[in-house]
């Protein structure tokens, strides 16, 4: 992209790995699988998500707290008692944790009890919201506008970089179209081309995309194959009872197999997922 300055490749086999917390990057061999809920709705709900992911091997566990909702009268998240819950969970499974930051006024919590700040599709463009995060001394996962063109995405990004933080990763979470039987498109061809364009690590979110739970195994497999550096995934203890998103929710078994069913084509693109056996034919051959 013209004048993207420092999201840019600045030659082509340019990438960048990204430090989560103490024990995680994305952007190297390893893929980055974040699972967990849409939102954060009790202890109970996110110590379960918390034992059954942390072998699947899932590396991150979501949960969003400030939820962005469709109508004033859904459920608009837990909040602050919320992002209590997940740093508990975070401190004593030693899980890293990712929740969506939606105001500035918030950076300053969300930033002492999680390691990545998500800037969900409907604020991709609160270029004042992109400029503080600049300063946030955390790594940043920016998702794609619901309608955003690459070059916007691209440049969401680079508000981030120029303000001080070079900690970015896009997350390609589908864009609306015509087609209403799935939730989004998935832009698979986003995902490449932003793979030549910049040297940001790219993950999918399948789960958006797709907004229907038998689709997202298929859409994270193809992910992985296209070149994407991680994947986020929503899954609930009950998925039929989830205050939100409860249509594209995994159970937290389907998670898991989903999970292992990537190790083939992680190998196939000579990438990893950690934990995962790659097949023995492909690494005997
Ligand atoms: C979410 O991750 O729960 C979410 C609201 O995602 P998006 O911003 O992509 O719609
Ligand atoms: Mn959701």
């Amino acid at each position: 992209m013209k004048n993207a300055k420092l999201v840019n490749k600045s030659h082509p086999t340019q990438q960048t790995a990204i430090s989560i917390g103490d024990r995680t990057t994305i952007g190297g061999q390893d893929l980055l699988i974040i699972g967990g809920p849409c939102a954060v709705e009790s202890l109970e709900q996110m110590e379960t998500v918390a034992r059954h992911l942390a072998h699947a091997p899932v590396q991150m566990l979501r949960g969003g707290v400030f939820k962005p909702r469709t109508s004033p009268y859904s459920f608009q998240g837990m909040g602050d008692a919320g992002l209590t819950i997940l740093s508990g969970v975070r401190q004593r499974y030693g899980i890293p944790v990712v929740t969506e930051v939606m105001s500035m006024n918030q950076i300053e919590s969300i930033v002492a009890h999680t390691d990545l700040l998500q800037v969900g599709s409907r604020n991709m463009q609160n270029f004042d919201l992109l400029k503080a995060l600049g300063e946030a001394g955390k790594p940043v996962l920016l998702k794609r506008g619901l309608a955003a063109t690459l070059e916007e995405f691209v440049f969401a990004a680079e508000y981030i970089l120029s303000h001080g933080n070079p900690d970015v990763i896009l997350c390609e979470r589908g864009i609306r179209s015509f087609d209403s039987f799935t939730r989004n498109i998935l832009d698979l061809g986003a995902v490449v081309a932003l793979k030549q364009i910049t040297h940001l690590p790219v993950m999918v979110d399948p789960s958006h995309a797709a907004g229907k739970r038998e689709l997202v195994a298929g859409l994270a497999r193809a992910a992985v194959a296209a070149g994407a550096d991680g994947l986020i995934i929503e899954c609930h203890p009950e998925p039929e009872q989830s205050v939100s998103d409860a249509r594209q929710a995994l159970s937290l078994p389907e998670m898991v197999e989903l999970v292992q069913s990537l190790g083939p084509v992680a190998a196939a693109v000579g990438r990893r997922v950690r934990g995962v056996e790659p097949v023995r034919e492909l690494s005997a051959a």
